[in-house]
């Protein structure tokens, strides 16, 4: 059953999305060469409890750790580990936090010094399809919208769209209904209306979209061994329209980016 959230709860739930969306800027200066994903993950942990919340993924579903960490071929899921990355990687990092009883959840994918062009590409396209779907969470539409609109976005690119992993509705749990696929067909599915709150996570994978899983039990790849890519934001809709509850701006101040892709949508300006 889709919870649907009133406008206090919305605002609890902005809290713990920019908890995580802070976490993921200060990540982002300490994402490079020579850094371990452990090390990143003691970070996040920190810095979270710091901000009076706990880390949503610790301990959900007996996930070992504060962060999912995937570099280049891991889709998503990866497990911290002691290895170091390198020049030219990529590395996923997705996070939740708790906080008021509501989680955020979040994910960006970050590049390790200069990266290939090719797979600066990718990750230029999966971003925008994340886009590409919020857009089309709005009231009246359906689940089918936003994952036909990042399907056929991303496949024109000769990219694999992830089927076995989607995204979900958030709010007192991490996964609630209804599953945000990133594929799907026009008009199909449960109808998106006022209050809802989801989080919709585009894995895009460069070459096929099939997948194959460790024997860790969680960590995630492409089957052809090609990167992949995965961007996140939790997202409510507010007067019939998609308003971001999470924002990538704390990294963009973390590294110089300058960008304007969150303007088109609602925020709302929380000073935590
Ligand atoms: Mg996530
Ligand atoms: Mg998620």
């Amino acid at each position: 059953m889709i919870q649907i959230k009133t406008s206090e709860e919305i605002e609890l739930m902005r809290e713990s999305a920019l908890i995580v969306s802070k976490t993921l800027g200060m990540l982002a200066k300490e994402v490079k060469p020579g850094v371990t994903t452990l090390q990143l993950d003691k970070l996040a942990e920190t810095f979270i409890r710091d901000h009076q919340a706990e880390p949503g993924f610790l301990g959900l579903y007996d996930f070992p750790n504060t962060l999912c960490v995937s570099p280049n071929e891991q889709v998503v899921h990866g497990i911290p580990n002691n290895k170091i990355l390198k020049e030219g990687d990529i590395i996923s990092i997705d996070c939740g936090a708790l906080k008021n009883g509501f989680y955020g959840d979040h994910a960006y994918t970050f590049e390790v010094g200069e990266v290939m062009p090719e797979v600066k590409k990718l990750l230029e396209i999966t971003k925008a399809s994340l886009y590409v779907g919020i857009r089309e969470f709005k009231a009246g539409n359906r689940v089918g919208d936003v994952g036909f609109a990042i399907q056929n976005y991303c496949e024109k690119q000769g990219y694999g769209v992830v089927r076995e992993l989607v995204g979900h509705g958030l709010g007192r749990k991490m996964h609630e209904d209804p599953e945000m696929p990133n594929y799907g067909r026009r008009g199909q599915g449960k109808k998106f209306v006022e209050g809802m709150t989801v989080a919709i996570e585009p894995m895009i994978n460069m070459g096929t979209h099939r997948i194959r899983q460790l024997k860790d039990g969680w960590t995630i790849l492409t089957a052809d061994a090609k990167p992949s890519a995965h961007f996140e934001h939790d997202v409510a809709i507010v007067d019939g329209k998609p308003e971001l509850l999470s924002t990538f701006s704390y990294i963009y101040d973390a590294l110089g980016i300058v960008s304007d892709e969150e303007k088109e949508f609602r925020t709302h300006a929380l000073v935590l």
